[in-house]
């Protein structure tokens, strides 16, 4: 690097930042910018653009191109030089843009006469801002150093307009951080919530761009990228990691030795950028270039890389993870992605969790169902939109989050939750009634639980009892494999919440989506038909007999219920079973007290279960259908696809068929039969189940009110009619009659 363009280019920085400190409204310091740029560059145009939203650039200041057309051109993203620039995060630079491939002419900018082109992003770690160009009309390529100068000269623009220092009276541009935004992600929590912003990582402000003395800040940056090295480096050396843990952290520690990056960044503070400034420089050019890199594994580094930039910046500010920022009352997280650890420890505080990244399946989003908070997910860009205390409405019915919303959409969103609390009183008053439809059937409606968080439901909810509690919950959330004494106590402790209700405890189900942190993963090219759930239990037996011996210990005389997951024949259920008998012949010998009766029963999830021997049906205690890998078997949709998980109606007349014979073979045996899948806590679907003759269904316990005030206001046969009338009629699903119909029910 030349040191008279260094030079230069700091000495651009330093007018820059002069301009900057004058006070003057936000049109006057972005057209003193362009005049500065293209004297300081010796072009005859400089212009700025700025995304008006996300898909709009619009001129915004200009040297050189006509005034007229400042705030009037504006184009697409990707459309034209500018636009790809914009697209693309990387520079373009041509002596001969007309003839570039995508150039767009617009003529009311006067710009026909210019040949030389360079247009560079304004960007702040993956948030695209703008654009920066300067074009000359002698047709020359521009040098490494002119486009090195430009991409510092927007670094600190984009810093800028990140602070907000643009936007005040701009006409038309979009305020930063101010705008009301609709992001439109997926649902993975049911449930309306309204509170503030709470960033899981606080967001780092730079609020010195521009550096006097690189001397100072080449001193500071080393300093820092010391103290990273030494942090990974003692990541590294702890005993616990295993070898993948090892990989990921040696990865980590390439970067944070890289001598190439550090030697980007000094170059960086040499052309007049702070040390954060220079952090985030490098940050953002690597986001660009990686984005375009379509290997799963380069992408992950890019994580690595980002992870590694925060963790410099957070030294270089002070701004640690705590921030010092107050959390703010009522408040909603956002993050990109959250481990269910780390959600636990916010816990019941939260209102709402809006996640960028996230799946329905991941473990943030079963401990966000169990502790009853709203959740949205895939909320493209909230982490870059939102700012701590922000407010925002969540609405996890429709998989939408309002940011900064209009007063009237919040006065709807308002609305909507009065009524849900209104209608929550009307099934409080339920609460202790049976389920008891016209016809004088009654259904027993029962919840799902797997944390400690969710006990106070039992009474609150009016629930009967557990029908499913998923012992797995108490896995994942830890970092290490439960003890069997802890285990035992936990497991009292459920069984002494629910007084003697009946508590069906399944063992554990891992595998497929539910990895525990601690156990190897297992590269299965189909986890959900993989080595999980049972299949795990009876091949290593271990972890099964552990939990076995604790459930049997938890209950101290009292009665026990135990299911396995994903039971595929009967053989499997035999051999589980045997499990059971050879714990508690084993814990009497030893002097325990054995519970006074034990139940042991299969959850159904494959259809091969369905079509088992008779002796399976006779042998088991009781049998609990889990409808949603049921579901996913039956119509090889994978629950955990976005694109298929909802395809296929539940209430398609093959899976009522389905169901039917199941219903019918446990009657035939007198098999206690239950529903635990999602759908027995969605209305119409549990009064199809129970008009089919289902007596038993476990939900979420804010399920449970409403379909028992639902059940007890329609008469079943009269149900189970329509849907025999749609079945003979040949419908497809009987959704639409049974809707009909329930619709016209006396409320
Ligand atoms: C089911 O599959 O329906 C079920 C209840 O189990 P899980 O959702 O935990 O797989
Ligand atoms: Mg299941």
């Amino acid at each position: 690097m030349p040191e008279r363009t260094e030079s230069e280019s700091r000495k651009l920085l330093r007018r820059l930042r002069d301009t900057l400190a004058t006070p003057g409204k936000g049109q006057d310091r972005l057209d003193r910018i362009t005049h500065l740029i293209a004297d300081s560059m010796g072009t005859e145009v400089c212009s700025i653009y700025l995304f008006r939203d996300a898909e709009t650039l619009e001129l915004c200041a200009t040297e050189g191109l006509r005034p007229e057309s400042v705030h009037q051109t504006r184009m697409k993203l990707g459309e034209g030089l500018v636009g790809r620039v914009a697209r693309t995060g990387l520079p373009v630079n041509t002596a001969n843009a007309p003839s570039e491939k995508g150039f767009r002419y617009m003529p009311e900018t006067g710009e026909e006469i210019y040949s030389s082109f360079l247009g560079v992003p304004i960007q702040r770690v993956g948030e695209k801002l703008g654009v920066l160009v300067v074009q000359s009309r002698t047709a020359r390529q521009f040098n490494d150093d002119e486009i090195y100068a430009l991409e510092v000269v927007a670094m600190v623009l984009a810093e800028m307009t990140e602070l907000g220092v643009f936007a005040s009276d701009v006409d038309g541009m979009r305020s930063l951080h101010k705008q009301p935004v609709m992001i439109r992600g997926g649902t993975g929590q049911e449930g309306a919530a309204e509170g503030r912003v709470w960033l899981h990582e606080a967001r780092v402000v730079v609020t010195n761009p521009v550096a006097d003395d690189p001397l100072t800040e080449i001193d500071r940056i080393r300093a820092a990228v010391g103290q990273l090295r030494v942090s990974v480096d003692d990541l590294l050396a702890a005993e616990s990691l295993d070898k993948e843990q090892k990989q990921v952290l040696e990865a980590y520690r390439m970067f944070a030795h890289s001598r190439g990056w550090l030697k980007r960044m000094e170059d960086d503070i040499a052309r007049g950028l702070s040390a954060e400034a220079a952090v985030e420089k490098e940050q953002s050019a690597t986001r660009a270039r990686l984005e375009q890199v379509p290997d799963a594994y380069l992408r992950e580094r890019l994580h690595d890389l980002d992870d590694l930039s925060n963790r410099l910046l957070r030294i270089l500010t002070g701004q640690g993870s705590d921030t010092g920022a107050e959390m703010p009352e009522n408040p909603v997280l956002v993050a990109r992605n959250i481990g269910p650890a780390e959600l636990l420890e916010y816990g019941r505080k939260l209102k709402g969790v809006v996640l960028e990244e996230g799946s329905v399946g991941s473990h943030a989003a079963i401990v966000a169902r169990a502790l009853a908070i709203p959740l949205v997910i895939h909320a493209d860009r909230i982490v870059t939109e939102a700012l701590n205390g922000d407010p925002i409405l969540v609405d996890g019915d429709q998989g939408i989050v309002h940011l900064r919303p209009e007063e009237t959409v919040a006065r709807a969103f308002r609305d909507k939750i009065a009524m849900q609390a209104a209608a929550q009183q009307r099934y409080a008053n339920l609460r202790d009634l049976p389920a008891l439809s016209k016809c004088g059937t009654v259904t027993h409606l029962m919840m799902n639980a797997g944390l400690m968080a969710d006990l106070p439901s039992l009474e609150g909810s009016g629930a009967e009892g557990v029908g499913l509690f998923r012992t797995e919950l108490q896995f994942l959330i830890r970092n290490k494999m439960p003890q069997r004494a802890e285990l035992a106590a936990l497991y009292a402790r459920v069984m002494d919440a629910a007084k003697g209700r009946r508590v069906a405890f399944r063992t554990l189900d891992i595998g497929s989506d539910k990895v525990l942190p601690y156990m190897k993963p297992q590269d299965e090219p189909n986890p959900a038909m993989g080595w999980r759930a049972i299949r795990v239990g009876l091949d290593k037996p271990g972890v099964l007999r552990m939990q076995l011996q604790a459930l049997i210990r938890a209950a101290k005389g009292r009665p026990l219920s135990v299911m396995f997951p994903f039971i595929t024949e009967y053989g499997e259920f035999v051999t589980s079973r045997d499990h059971v008998m050879r714990e508690l012949d084993r814990e009497s010998a030893m002097g325990h007290v054995v519970p006074e009766t034990v139940e042991v029963g299969a959850m159904l999830e494959t259809p091969s279960l369905a079509f088992a021997p008779q002796a399976f049906f006779d042998l088991a205690d009781f049998v609990s259908i889990g409808g949603n890998d049921l579901k996913q078997f039956f119509f090889a949709a994978d629950r955990e696809n976005e694109r298929v998980r909802r395809r296929y109606d539940t209430l398609n007349v093959s899976f009522l068929r389905f169901l039917d014979q199941i219903i019918g073979r446990c009657e035939t045996s007198g098999t206690p039969l239950s529903f635990c899948g999602e759908d027995a806590g969605r209305p119409i679907e549990a009064v199809a189940f129970a008009a089919r003759g289902l007596r038993t269904l476990s939900m979420r316990p804010a399920s449970i009110g409403p379909i028992k005030a639902l059940l007890r206001r329609v008469d079943l046969s009269e149900a189970r009619e329509v849907i025999d009338h749609a079945m003979a009629e040949g419908h497809e699903s009987v959704r639409p009659a049974l809707s009909e119909w329930l619709a016209a029910q006396p409320e």
